[in-house]
């Protein structure tokens, strides 16, 4: 009688085994728009998905238009993960058409209004550079993680333990940071890049923060702009502006023109990684070091 019942609970076993291999499909298929957001994203699904990122290094998601390419990686995604808040502008019509499919998460949803810092680029909009609040980004991740935990709720465990690790290191090097840049004069704590990306960052770190461009890259700036910034620079003996990989010198290297024609030398610095990654080889190839060479490269260049 044991025996039979053993045999009977063997097989049940090995049919209950066979449709649950008839009912997954293989890896979640991941894409993002950012490599940012692809990094953090494989930090959570560890090897039960496939994640691919449409925008690499160097790349400036605000000027972004997908490619042919992108539209059928798009299309045979089983998720999408953005980052919202009009960072991919040129993608908003696509993105929204692809939302009426298939799950497009935005990890800006998972971050409550109130701790969005406005944007003057346009009415009723927020500055999108939320990754440099490394809280505020895990909080975002927060919200992701548990999308694809009800997306894909066979690694539910497994995904919210990586989260865990995540939101972990998050607290480390947010740790780090503070200690870095506590080590600077107060004086000196002005940060003054290509565009104007680090508003978050300054916020976190009492940094106080300069944009030559706007919030957005698609923004033109004005020639009074520039003069108004080289007489800031020169009024508060700033050492160093900074530039950024993922858009052009040239207007900073005007600001650095402009002072030595009133006898005073700026260091043009950077380059920083703003809104994209380094190389998958070097430091800055990931979200951590990105943040751990910036910081860096600002206490050099600031003390
Ligand atoms: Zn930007």
């Amino acid at each position: 009688m044991k025996r039979n019942l053993l045999i009977i609970m063997v097989l049940l076993a090995a049919v209950s085994c066979r449709l649950e291999d008839e009912v997954r499909t293989g890896p979640l298929h991941i894409v993002t728009t950012t490599g940012i957001i692809a990094d953090v994203t494989k930090q959570i699904v560890g090897d039960s998905a496939d994640v691919s990122s449409l925008m690499g290094p160097g790349v400036d998601p605000h000027l972004y238009k997908q490619t042919p390419a992108d539209i059928d990686l798009l299309n045979e995604a089983d998720v999408i993960i953005t980052n919202g808040l009009h960072l991919e502008g040129k993608m908003a019509e696509l993105l929204d058409k692809l939302g009426k499919e298939k799950p497009v998460l935005k990890v800006s949803d998972g971050i409550a209004k109130n701790k969005l810092i406005k944007s003057s680029d346009f009415e009723d909009s927020y500055d999108p550079h939320i990754w440099f609040d490394p809280i505020l980004w895990s909080e975002g991740f927060n919200y992701i993680t548990k999308k694809l935990c009800e997306i894909d709720s066979n690694a539910t465990l497994y995904y919210q333990n990586n989260y865990e690790t995540f939101n972990r290191e998050i607290a480390n090097v947010n740790a780090w940071i503070l200690d870095e840049l506590v080590q600077l004069n107060d004086s000196s704590k002005v940060l003054i890049t290509s565009h104007d990306a680090f508003s978050y960052f300054g916020r976190c770190y009492q940094l106080e923060v300069k944009g030559i461009q706007g919030i957005s890259t698609l923004s033109e700036v004005g020639l009074k702009d520039l003069a108004d910034l080289v007489d800031f620079v020169i009024a508060r003996k700033i050492r160093s502006i900074f530039v950024e990989t993922s858009t052009s010198d040239k207007t900073a290297q005007s600001i650095v023109d402009g002072a030595k024609d009133k006898g005073y030398v700026l260091q043009l610095d950077g380059p920083l990684y703003s809104d994209a990654l380094g190389e998958a080889e070097e430091p800055a190839g990931t979200y951590f070091g990105m943040l751990r060479v910036n910081v860096e490269k600002i206490k050099n260049g600031l003390k």
